[in-house]
């Protein structure tokens, strides 16, 4: 029988992801356990509910699945109630401002021009089309959140919900002030960890769980499992909404946020997909992941203070994360044509818009640059100087396709020699 073509093509994706300097920031590569489970016969199982309460027969064994990714992640992030249900992050997000939102109600979030993330608040996403969007941003000299602004803009439009958490911001955040704000006006304040997960996870950055009502966090980025979400929460709260169940008691926030994933806004979960949950939990709770977080750290760091060196100006003058974000306006090239001059030499980043960009979001002023992905395969702060060399040879001989294709290969060749996928 002839081979699907759709096998090649994996084939070639492979390659591309063994021989390139893969530094999404959003991206990581997971462990083989993880990606057995994935693509496992657990796919063809529907188990709509939760464990021990499904709409469907034969859930015995998806049941013990999904408890243990429930006991995995409680047991990480010292939980009183998760779910982890939510196909994406941004179907997290979606459940969690369905159960906490009414059409029209006002809710502040961070700038997506200025780091936040779509379904903060963008008006092209369900977020700012259903509900109030209201937004706080960055200090122009410093680059980092201006908590005067955020406190003015709380105060002003009295919020029922405060979203922190970004996905291009790379300072560390307050959750502490946070919760003050969110306090003076009886919000509930939501988090939402999708990239710094895996970091906060070993203490390399604030404790969100301390502040925040709700959490939400993608599976797939720093935290390395499979693509997912998943809704947190340290204390179950009372809802403030005062919703009952059908014999009066004043429901959970728990059983709120519950029904909000499923039936509210999903159907049948991904027990495959919550397999690998529940096995990368467990990996992150292991000495080696604490130190491959480590690591995460030290690379961005090393890798923020060599382009600093080659005169690129990286935002906020450096970074508490994974994630270093690069104001490319001083080198007259737009982060569009940065991205594609990078991709040409198999080192892989995204265009960013810049806080207070002057171009689109399709071409944008800025990069961002992450080390999980290339962490994980090994890499560390020498192999970061030297990618900071490539990166500014690159951008530096655009139009030289000659010194492109020598770059090309001293990526592919020094990538090369850090195994990955070392079980095909
Ligand atoms: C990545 C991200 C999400 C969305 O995750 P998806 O799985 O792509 O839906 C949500 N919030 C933030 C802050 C993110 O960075």
């Amino acid at each position: 029988m002839k081979e699907d073509p759709v096998f090649s093509l994996i084939r070639k994706e492979e390659r591309r992801q063994i021989l390139g300097a893969e530094m999404i920031a959003s991206e990581n590569f997971v462990s083989p356990e993880v990606l057995q489970a994935m693509g496992s016969i657990l796919t063809n199982k529907y188990a709509e509910g939760l464990p021990g309460k499904r709409y469907y027969g034969g859930c015995e064994f998806v049941d013990e699945i999904e408890e243990l990714a429930i006991k995995r992640a409680k047991k990480l992030f010292d939980l009183e109630w998760v779910n982890v249900q939510p196909h994406s992050g941004a179907q997290a997000n979606a459940a969690i401002m369905m159960a906490l939102l009414k059409p029209g109600d006002p809710f502040v979030g961070f700038d997506l021009s200025h780091g936040g993330h779509l379904t903060h608040g963008s008006a092209v996403n369900f977020s700012g089309k259903l509900y109030q969007p209201h937004f706080y941003g960055v200090d122009k000299e410093t680059g980092q959140i201006d908590y005067k602004n955020l406190r003015n803009t709380i105060l002003s439009v009295r919020p029922k919900l405060i979203i922190c958490g970004a996905s291009s911001y790379s300072r560390d955040w307050d959750y502490k002030t946070f919760r003050e704000y969110a306090d003076e006006v009886g919000s509930l304040l939501m988090a939402d960890i999708a990239h710094p997960a895996g970091l906060i996870a070993h203490s390399l950055l604030n404790n969100p769980f301390k502040y925040c009502h709700i959490l939400s966090t993608t599976t797939h980025k720093t935290l390395r499992g499979p693509r997912g979400g998943m809704i947190m929460m340290r204390k179950n709260i009372p809802n403030p909404m005062g919703w009952k169940t059908a014999k009066g008691r004043h429901k959970t926030m728990g059983e709120i946020l519950d029904s909000a994933v499923f039936p509210g806004t999903q159907g049948g979960p991904h027990e495959h997909t919550i397999a690998a949950k529940a096995i990368a939990l467990q990996e992150v709770q292991t000495s080696e992941f604490k130190k491959y977080a480590q690591q995460i750290c030290r690379n961005a760091s090393t890798l923020a203070q060599a382009l600093m060196d080659r005169n690129y100006q990286v935002l906020s003058k450096g970074t508490d994360n994974h994630m270093v974000l690069v104001d490319l306006r001083n080198k007259s090239i737009s982060g569009k044509e940065a991205e594609d001059i990078l991709s040409k030499v198999s080192i892989t980043v995204n265009k960013n818009m810049v806080p207070f960009d002057d171009r689109s979001p399709f071409v944008t002023s800025g990069i961002r640059l992450g080390t999980p992905a290339l962490s994980t395969r090994g890499l560390k702060e020498k192999d970061m100087e030297k990618i900071v060399d490539w990166i500014d040879q690159a951008l530096s001989a655009s139009q030289d396709e000659v010194h492109l294709k020598k770059i090309r290969k001293e990526v592919q060749t020094h990538m090369s020699s850090f195994p990955l996928f070392s079980w095909a």
